[in-house]
């Protein structure tokens, strides 16, 4: 009696479908299977998408505010408060941005990327802020230096290497990486090497620039999972930077000159006294940066384009200098009386042995690392010879004076 079967479900007849399944007690036809298969698949997306949403709004209520990210950032950099205050908003906008649920029944309003340029001389903080900030972070996070750059085919690193440090910081979970930070330390190293268009390619200046472009513009890139030169043979992984946060920091040697050469400039003719006052301050010469001095340094117009916020750290002062000696959680003096106590020694450094350290380093104009430099000088005989060291370790002038005596 074959010519009786139908579907049980929408009652087809066997012959005028494709074919039916029989069960134990019924049959189902082609067309009710692709029916169910999609309400199933509907469901089953659905379901999961509201339990992403509740876990992303979970955490995004976890989340530290910039007043938090910032009074944790204070304690490990000393002073640097505008740069810490733009970090901290910069930091919780990302999070904001890349949690934002896309809700078909509002009205999507984009938020858009603000990667940050951080200008200082070398030693103010700018890694110790990057590294600070990555120990609170809930995102991938990896710091990569430009020096080493090099445009596509030629002698160093492809600018997609730096998103290989990502890839790596998670362990090549590429979602959870398209939403990481990157400091990219040294972005001055890359500037343009001479103004004049010359016969030989600038590969490790302007080349690498526009190679940087594509990444921080956001687009499907190509990353080498092991780094390093791009091999044929080799296995690229696909990653989107659209919601990457870009943190580039550099010395920029010698912009205060190309600064204060437009200011003076524009105020020839109007030339204050609250002008001459500040005239002589490096600090209030940074504050006054604009994009055309970062161009004029070498950087091209569009990768400024794509750092709207340009923020710089001061030159440290002595009182810094004694604060960071002293004060962060992991202070230089705080490791050196740590590393005493291990051998049941107590170190005490006097108060004018500190500012006969801190004069020394403020001379020497490496910002906080020549205090490391200093420190390792006076303590490595004790160190050293350890075993002799009475169980209080008195630091005084003499003493500093007498170690530093030939540096
Ligand atoms: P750079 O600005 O060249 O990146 P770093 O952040 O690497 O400088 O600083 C070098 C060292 O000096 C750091 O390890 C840190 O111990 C110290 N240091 C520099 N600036 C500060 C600061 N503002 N607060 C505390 N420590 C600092």
């Amino acid at each position: 009696m074959e010519y009786s079967l139908k579907c049980n479900f929408c009652g087809r007849n066997k012959n005028d479908i494709a074919f039916l399944i029989s069960g134990i007690n019924g049959h189902i036809c082609n067309y009710c299977i692709e029916k169910t298969y999609s309400i199933i698949h509907k469901k089953f997306i659905i379901k999961n998408t509201n339990e992403k949403y509740k876990k992303d709004n979970k955490n995004f209520e976890e989340i530290k505010k910039p007043k938090e990210i910032k009074s944790f950032l204070d304690k490990y950099v000393v002073g640097q408060n505008e740069a810490k205050k733009i970090i901290s908003v910069a930091v919780y906008n990302h999070y904001k941005r890349i949690q934002q649920y896309k809700d078909c029944n509002k009205k999507n309003i984009e938020i858009e990327k603000s990667n940050v340029l951080l200008i200082g001389e070398t030693g103010t903080g700018k890694t110790l802020l990057a590294k600070s900030i990555s120990k609170l972070l809930k995102v991938p996070f990896a710091i990569a230096d430009a020096t080493s750059l090099t445009e596509a085919g030629y002698v160093g690193e492809d600018v997609e290497s730096i998103l290989t440090k990502l890839l790596q910081s998670v362990n090549y979970d590429i979602s959870s990486a398209e939403k990481g930070i990157i400091f990219l330390d040294e972005i001055d190293k890359i500037s343009r090497k001479s103004n004049n268009p010359s016969i030989t390619r600038d590969v490790s200046g302007e080349g690498v620039q526009q190679a940087l472009l594509k990444i921080l513009e956001g687009s499907v890139i190509h990353v080498p999972p092991q780094g390093g030169r791009k091999h044929p043979d080799q296995k690229m992984i696909q990653m989107n930077t659209e919601n990457i946060l870009f943190i580039a920091g550099g010395t920029f040697d010698g912009i205060e000159k190309i600064i204060s050469d437009r200011i003076e400039e524009m105020s020839i003719g109007f030339i204050t006294h609250v002008y001459q006052k500040k005239k002589n301050s490096k600090k209030n010469y940074l504050k006054n940066i604009i994009s055309e001095d970062l161009k004029k340094f070498g950087l091209i117009p569009e990768i400024i384009g794509r750092f709207p916020i340009v923020t710089y750290l001061n030159p440290l002062n002595k009182n810094m200098l004694k604060k960071i000696l002293l004060e962060p959680e992991n202070a230089l003096i705080k490791q050196y009386q740590k590393l005493f106590d291990m051998d049941h020694i107590s170190l005490n450094v006097t108060d004018e042995a500190l500012n006969i350290i801190v004069d020394k380093t403020f001379q020497l104009g490496l910002g906080a690392r020549g205090l490391r430099t200093f420190c390792e000088k006076i303590f490595l005989d004790y160190m050293f010879d350890i075993e002799n060291v009475r169980s209080i370790l008195n630091i005084d002038k003499d003493i500093v004076i007498q170690k530093l005596s030939c540096s």
